[in-house]
């Protein structure tokens, strides 16, 4: 129905997360209903940020200036770092305005079973960050998952001989949770409980 365009369109939304089929067809249906309005203003907005976007160089988050707005500014408490598994994390922590230090993206965790290892992580970033001077404090961040706490104990002795000190975030993160679908009140009571790792 509809042509191939449509197919396409339906095929592309399909791919995005939270979308199936379904929905797609009915994204797909209300843009096509109303061109101008909806469908050529977001053609326009994906163009202008898949050009503009950029992966941070110092912390991994994902901004259209590098580094970026968190990194840059002077406000914040470059003193502190902040370790996430991925920007959507990172996102999460700046939504609900419990933190004011930078952050890290590690950018997953350790996995044997998706075959992720030490050499497929941000790891040696973090490292060089602490090595030019300054940080005090590394929060640890990662989602209290098996993965995450394996993760969060092998970056506890990586950062061992740096001298800084390595928090983890308290209570309040479920199991198996990601810091993305947490509220802001778990959010910051969970900082707010951090612990030597
Ligand atoms: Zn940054």
């Amino acid at each position: 129905m509809g042509g191939p365009e449509v197919d396409h369109l339906i095929a592309l939304l399909a791919r995005l997360p939270g979308m199936g089929p379904r929905s797609a067809r009915r994204a797909a249906l209300k843009m096509l209903q109303h061109p101008e309005a909806r469908m050529l203003p977001l053609a326009a907005a994906l163009t202008e940020a898949a050009h503009a976007v950029r992966s941070c160089a110092d912390c991994g988050n994902l901004d259209s200036q590098d580094p970026c707005s968190i990194c840059a500014d002077e406000q914040r408490d470059h003193t502190t770092i902040c370790v996430v598994e991925g920007v959507g994390d990172l996102w999460a922590l700046e939504r609900a305005r419990v933190y004011d230090g930078l952050y890290h993206v590690l950018g997953g965790t350790l996995s044997a079973l998706s075959g992720i290892g030490p050499e497929d992580l941000t790891i040696h970033l973090l490292l060089n960050r602490i090595a030019e001077g300054g940080v005090k404090e590394v929060i640890l961040a990662l989602g209290a998952t098996v993965d995450g706490a394996a993760t969060a104990h092998w970056l506890t002795d990586q950062l061992r001989p740096t001298g800084v000190a390595v928090t983890r975030v308290g209570q309040g993160v479920p199991m198996g949770g990601a810091l993305d679908v947490l509220d802001d009140g778990t959010l910051a009571a969970a900082l707010r409980t951090r612990r030597a790792g």
